[in-house]
């Protein structure tokens, strides 16, 4: 346990930036380490920023362990949330307007708010890409989905659709099919973007069938998905899909623009670069964890476990940075 205290009452040991399980694991770490940690959760009103993360946007969880009955994904937020606040983790609902990590200490902007910090953890997460029909907000957690691997053992025996024609497209289809009797693969195109070998896999796979040309313009079902109308791409005529479920995956945008120039990223995808098998930033005392830097798992149990990774880091790069602090000026 860190004895270590703000060195001024204006200067945090460490702000966390986004409330989903990694910076909430963080935030539970970095309380249960006496670094009283800041956590601000951005707006609710806001697209990218949603605090409690993308579990608020679900409803059962049922591969989180520890809950044999399942949860829902708000609840466990909910839980996630007291539990960091049980050990002294402030909560702040605000949007970050800026960051600024040239600086010693680090300087965090809300509206006309600043905020210093010693250390950062970045957990601002990723968000699905959505097609953008006014009907997904409601349906999403009732027969729609962005996520195969945890919704997917809902739809056994059902008729589905999953739109996209990338890898996550293709890779998602081919899983449903171990549950649902039919999965339709909505394409846009008259041909794939996913590499060739997961192609060959969902052709020969008789489950699947593909609807070439065609978009999903409406999701049928006032409380859950009862069908879909599909739009021909090419002449614009419109048809019936008969399904219960959609799975979205037209690809994830990570919630980076904050950092833009600041800390080291992909640049054809945005997500946070980090020295491997560790949550360090290319800037010292910046750490980050959780969705923001992963495109590959991106679940909750992955996110909750980097964002205790991130905890950890901070924690150590604090104490060793105290013997630097004295050599830091303003620090
Ligand atoms: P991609 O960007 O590769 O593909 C997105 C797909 O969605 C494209 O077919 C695109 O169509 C389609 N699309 C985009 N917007 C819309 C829209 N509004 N309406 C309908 N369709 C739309 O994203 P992925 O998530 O599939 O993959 C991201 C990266 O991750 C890729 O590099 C991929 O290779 C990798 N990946 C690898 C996996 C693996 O190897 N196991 C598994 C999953 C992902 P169009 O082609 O017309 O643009």
């Amino acid at each position: 346990m860190s004895e270590s205290t703000p060195s001024t009452p204006d200067v945090r040991d460490v702000i966390i930036i986004g409330s989903g399980p990694a910076g909430l694991t963080a935030a539970i770490y970095t309380a249960r380490a006496s670094l009283a940690p800041l956590l601000i959760e951005g707006e609710p009103s806001s697209t990218s920023d949603q605090p409690g993360g993308q579990l608020m946007l679900t409803t059962e969880v049922e591969n989180f362990p520890g809950f044999r009955d399942g949860i829902m994904g708000p609840e466990l937020m909910a839980e996630m949330r007291a539990q960091a606040e049980r050990f002294g983790t402030q909560v702040i609902t605000e949007k970050v307007t800026d960051v600024d990590v040239t600086v010693r200490p680090f300087k965090v902007t809300v509206r006309d708010q600043e905020f210093f910090a010693k250390s950062i953890i970045v957990s601002t997460g990723a968000q699905s890409l959505m097609l953008g029909l006014p009907e997904e907000q409601r349906l999403i957690g009732y027969g729609l989905s962005t996520c195969a691997t945890c919704d997917g053992f809902f739809f056994r025996g059902h008729e589905i659709a999953v739109v996209g024609g990338g890898d996550s497209a293709l890779e998602e289809a081919t899983f449903l099919t171990k549950f649902a009797d039919k999965v339709t693969i909505v394409v846009r195109r008259d041909e794939l973007r996913a590499s060739k070998i997961m192609q060959d896999r969902a052709r020969a796979n008789p489950k699947i069938e593909f609807l070439w040309n065609s978009q999903v313009t409406k999701i049928h079902g006032e409380e859950k998905v009862s069908g879909a109308e599909i739009t021909n791409t090419v002449d614009g005529s419109k048809s019936e899909l008969a399904i219960t479920g959609v799975f979205i995956a037209i690809g994830h945008k990570p919630n980076t623009d904050l950092f833009r120039g600041k800390l080291d990223m992909d640049e054809a995808t945005g997500y946070l670069q980090t020295v491997p098998d560790s949550t360090y930033t290319n800037v010292p005392g910046v750490f980050a964890c959780g969705d923001v830097q992963d495109s590959v798992y991106r679940q909750a149990i992955t996110a909750a476990g980097s964002g205790c990774m991130a905890a950890i880091d901070a924690e150590r790069w604090l104490e060793d940075a105290h013997d630097i602090e004295a050599n830091v000026p303003n620090y």
